[in-house]
């Protein structure tokens, strides 16, 4: 069944009317421990002298000070939460409500003028879904592939007509063949790079997936290696005292690698489940970018060969096409194998994630709802279908 099938059948399915409940913050614990970082220091220094390329920018070969937040991880484990499916898709709903109602206050208008099935109803059909980000191309397609539907199917009533847009949106989805699951290791360290420019909401992704890992039963370690912007530390350790797990830190200014060097060390001595590396996402030096994070991942995969394991990259949803420009930018610097799509309860228009998926072939693997420790959820594309056409139907 495909995706267009499943959302008419959750629509005519009867929903309870349950009311998503809205969690309080996790509240920070206090206890705090520091680390010497001495040894990690010698080691670091021993694997940078084997680099064979010179360093960037900024002094290699001594570790920043480490410091690190341990607090009470073993206290802290909770129960596995599982979030029951029908709250999901109500909280997808709820979180997509001003995407749906920009969709489909555009579509309705559309549909509103629909006198037939025209040329110039065609470029209307592909205006609407330009203005809805879905992107130029793919906007040409879809409607190229709606002409043929439409003749195919001799479609030509008002509500044939908007059922066949919706179906060829959702089958963009479906055809896809991308897995959108989080590449997690059944045993053994999981290493997740995250990057993104800055106010997308990284650090707030991190913060909330270290969470839901928490609670899952895992042990989990932060990197703040985004040493170059002033304050990306401390928010990070901010997330880490809120979802309660420890931060490897660095000193400001300091190399992001040495921060990345020490964590994995740590996690994989100390037997850490997942590793959740911040970095510094500067698109203004693209080569040094590259470096940077070329380094950051021969250093993990000298720890843990089969890492990273995700390559995330955040975008936030409501800049539109620009965030497709950000994942087309960043493509180019290091391999991406998934977005995490953030701000989707905001204004954002929604037709990003057909563009992301369709056009750039990578997987949506995460969503932001919300601002909330646990506003952030896999990314599902039939609560995500349901959610922005549910004001269609
Ligand atoms: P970073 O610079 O990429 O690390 O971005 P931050 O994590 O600091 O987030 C920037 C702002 O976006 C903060 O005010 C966050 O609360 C907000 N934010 C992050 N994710 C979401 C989301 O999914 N929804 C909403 N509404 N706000 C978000």
């Amino acid at each position: 069944m495909g995706l267009f099938d499943k959302l008419f059948k959750r629509k005519n399915k009867d929903k309870k009317e349950e009311q998503v409940e809205e969690a309080p913050l996790e509240s920070p614990s206090n206890q705090s421990e520091d680390l010497n970082a001495s040894s990690a220091n010698e080691s670091f220094q021993a694997f940078i002298q084997e680099e064979k390329e010179a360093p960037s920018d900024q002094s290699i070969g001594s570790l920043a000070p480490v410091e690190d937040k341990k607090l009470g991880l073993e206290e802290a484990h909770q129960p596995v939460k599982i979030e029951p499916e029908e709250k999901l898709e109500e909280k997808y709903q709820k979180s997509l409500k001003k995407t749906s109602r920009s969709f489909g206050d555009r579509f309705n208008a559309l549909m509103a003028n629909f006198r037939g099935v025209d040329e110039e109803f065609f470029e209307e059909v592909e205006e609407a879904l330009i203005l809805s980000d879905v992107g130029y191309e793919l906007s040409l397609d879809i409607a190229e592939e709606l002409r043929e539907e439409v003749r195919f199917k001799n479609a030509k009533k008002r509500e044939d007509v908007k059922n066949v847009i919706i179906e060829k949106l959702a089958d963009t989805l479906d055809d896809n063949g991308l897995n959108h699951s989080l590449n997690l290791q059944k045993d053994g360290l999981s290493v997740f790079i995250f990057v993104g420019v800055n106010g997308v909401g990284k650090t707030t992704t991190i913060g909330k997936l270290a969470n839901r890992y928490r609670l899952e039963g895992k042990k989990v370690l932060l990197a703040a290696a985004d040493t170059f912007r002033a304050g990306a530390t401390d928010q990070l350790v901010e997330w880490g005292q809120r979802s309660q797990v420890p931060v490897v830190v660095g000193r400001e200014g300091g190399d992001p690698a040495s921060v990345v060097f020490d964590a994995v060390k740590r996690a994989r001595d100390e037997g850490y489940d997942v590793l959740l590396i911040d970095t510094a996402g500067r698109l203004q030096n693209k080569d040094h970018l590259m470096k940077e994070l070329e380094k950051i991942i021969r250093i993990i995969q000298r720890e843990v060969p089969s890492a990273p394991h995700e390559t995330l990259l955040a975008v936030d949803a409501t800049t539109g096409q620009n965030a497709i420009e950000q994942a087309k930018q960043f493509s180019s610097v290091a391999p991406l194998t998934g977005i995490i799509l953030t701000k989707l309860d905001g204004s954002a228009k929604g037709g990003i994630v057909f563009a992301i998926e369709s056009t750039l072939k990578i997987p949506v693997k995460l969503v932001g709802l919300g601002e909330k420790i646990d506003d952030l959820e896999d990314f599902s594309p039939e609560n995500f279908v349901v959610g922005v056409f549910s004001s269609l139907l």
